[in-house]
């Protein structure tokens, strides 16, 4: 058995640019992880990316996060260059808070100012033209390009891609376990009955760090559902809306809290839709895998249709929809709202994760800087442990 320097656990977005920068480092990279099921309603496990369209933006919560867009954002040209795959739509995007003015907004112009981030305040003026409609109280900011949405699917086949260049190899399995060897080493069982031999692991497994298994420990990590709607347009609409920016919209109002929408896009189906999805007082709380999958195959997301199709015709009222439907996704949150990127005491396992449901857009900064760490055991100037640091359950 040929035995590698790392393995990577999880084929998702931060494990693919991890996998990418280790290879890139000379390391002996094996990327485990299965692709997207063919039928949605059967898989062995999910994952938070199976989508057309996530948001970028540049200023994010706090310091930490607008790091990592801002680092993500200035690979995403080499990406698409080495990759000749194009998975970035800068189309600009809205920050907007029907409420007034709130602790983000508050914050943004330190930041923009710290990273030299250009935007714009919300003005009446900006929406003489704008598809939005928004309360008169809102208050926002608008970032333009590079801000607007990725394509997550691409984003991963496009790091893949660059990871396979450097000499990556990848296997399409589930892990199933793990055992430690006496020299500190790891043999990993999948479970299509292969074992893998690696000096290093990293767990890059979404949301699905605990109900994996394959630690003895528990990550404080509260996994959760996530619903959205499809609003299907005709072709003809999709490409007038070509320019609608992204919007972050953070309503709390009949049970619809943060809502998120990205413009019409031509799905698998063939068919065109704009996405929106937000927190929702039905969502559910998953520990197992098991319940976990039971919403990805048939949880009842249609139950919370009405009021968001409701919320997405007053946001959008001049639009006309042919048809609605939702689609479930799952997110994890940290107990300190960073991502958590660390190595477990006395073992050579690595962690990186715990999206918060704002990874993909920083996802290959993310998988550099765990990358960084496994190969060389420290973070990344000025990134510090305790930006990350992995906090367990009692
Ligand atoms: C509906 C929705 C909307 C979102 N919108 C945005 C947005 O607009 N902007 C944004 O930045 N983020 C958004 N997010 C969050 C973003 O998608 C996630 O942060 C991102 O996918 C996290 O990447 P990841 O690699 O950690 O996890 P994933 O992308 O889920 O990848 C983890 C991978 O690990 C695999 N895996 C798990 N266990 C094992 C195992 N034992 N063996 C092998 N493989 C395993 C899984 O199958 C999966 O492929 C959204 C999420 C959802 C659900």
């Amino acid at each position: 058995m040929e035995s590698h320097d790392i393995i990577v656990i999880g084929h998702g977005l931060i494990g693919s640019a991890a996998a990418k920068y280790s290879a890139k480092n000379n390391f002996r990279v094996k990327l485990i992880g299965p692709d997207e099921p063919a039928v949605h309603e059967k898989a062995e496990i999910y994952a938070s990316h199976f989508d057309q369209a996530r948001i970028q933006r540049l200023i994010g919560k706090n310091e930490v996060w607008t790091r990592l867009n801002c680092d993500s954002v200035n690979a995403y040209q080499q990406i698409e260059t080495n990759s000749k795959i194009k998975f970035h739509s800068a189309v600009s995007c809205y920050y907007v808070n029907p409420h007034g003015e709130d602790d983000y907004l508050k914050k943004s112009a330190s930041l923009a100012q710290q990273f030299n981030i250009k935007y714009n305040q919300l003005v009446q003026e900006n929406l003489l033209n704008s598809e939005f409609k928004f309360p008169s109280s809102s208050e926002g900011i608008i970032e333009q390009a590079p801000s607007g949405f990725i394509d997550p699917r691409k984003l991963i086949t496009a790091q893949s891609k660059i990871y396979e260049s450097f000499g990556g190899i990848c296997h399409k399995s589930v892990a199933r376990n793990l055992s430690r060897q006496s020299d500190g080493s790891y043999y990993i069982y999948c479970t299509d009955n292969t074992i893998h031999h690696a000096e290093k692991i990293l767990l890059c497994q979404g949301s699905f760090f605990n109900m994996s298994k394959l630690i003895s420990k528990e990550l404080d990590l509260k996994v959760k559902s996530e619903t959205i709607i499809l609003a299907e347009v005709s072709e003809a609409t999709c490409s007038r809306l070509k320019n609608l920016p992204s919007l972050l919209y953070e309503i709390n109002e009949n049970g619809l809290d943060g809502i998120y929408l990205i413009q019409a896009l031509q799905y698998p189906d063939g068919k065109y839709y704009i996405k929106m999805g937000c927190n929702l007082p039905e969502d559910i709380y998953f520990t197992t895998l098991q319940e976990a999958n039971q919403w990805f195959e048939d949880g009842k997301s249609d139950d919370s249709l009405h009021k968001m199709k409701f919320q997405l015709e007053k946001l959008l009222p001049q639009i006309e929809f042919i048809s609605f439907q939702t689609k479930r996704c799952i997110i994890s949150r940290t107990t300190h709202g960073n991502p958590y990127i660390g190595k477990l005491e006395n073992e050579n396992i690595y962690i990186a994760g715990g999206c918060n449901g704002y990874s993909a857009m920083c996802s290959d900064a993310i998988g550099k800087v765990a990358s960084h760490l496994i190969s060389f055991g420290d973070y990344p100037e000025p990134f510090k442990e305790q930006d990350f640091q992995l906090v367990w359950k009692k």
